[in-house]
């Protein structure tokens, strides 16, 4: 790898991986070399699937996309931006109601490393409205939402809420 790869961080929980993350990371890679679905692990949080359902989940999703890899995390996503070298987070925005708690983070993460800049991609239409809480009440309920998932995740969320095909 060349000293002039651009590496960018997508963090999240990825509770579980939707289509609108995959749309996010998948316009990231137009942007830059290399980008690292960071999946976060925060033992103040709760979360419906375990870390290592959730790596899996977001590995099987990205495999076939060498541009993406996907790793697990605790801890602050600067030091890992910094320790990756990474030049950009990127984060996605659905609607004006992300935008406050994002730019909170972004000023907070450029605080704590200089080198790194959040970059915000904009979604598809179709997932303004997609979120993984959506995804688990519409699983939950038997609804539908097969559109709006990677197949693994579907037949995870099936296995979990016990639903039969
Ligand atoms: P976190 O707990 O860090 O917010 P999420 O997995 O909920 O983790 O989201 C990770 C990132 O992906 C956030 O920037 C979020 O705004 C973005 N995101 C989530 N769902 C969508 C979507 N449907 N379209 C675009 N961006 C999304």
């Amino acid at each position: 790898m060349t000293d002039n790869t651009r590496t960018a961080i997508y963090p999240g929980s990825f509770d579980p991986v939707t289509n609108g993350h995959v749309d996010i990371a998948q316009r990231a890679t137009n942007i830059f070399d290399r980008v690292i679905v960071a999946v976060s692990h925060n033992p103040q949080k709760q979360y419906l699937f375990t870390e290592e359902e959730r790596l899996q989940m977001t590995r099987e999703t990205f495999r076939e996309n060498g541009k993406i890899s996907v790793i697990n995390f605790s801890g602050l996503v600067a030091n890992l931006a910094r320790d990756r070298k990474a030049v950009a987070i990127v984060r996605g925005l659905r609607a004006v109601s992300d935008f406050e708690a994002e730019f909170q983070l972004a000023l907070m993460n450029r605080k704590m490393n200089r080198n790194v800049e959040t970059v915000f991609l904009m979604t598809s239409f179709k997932y303004v409205y997609l979120s993984s809480s959506i995804i688990k009440d519409a699983a939950q309920h038997h609804g539908k939402y097969e559109d709006l998932v990677p197949p693994i995740v579907m037949k995870m969320l099936k296995q979990k809420y016990q639903v039969k095909d």
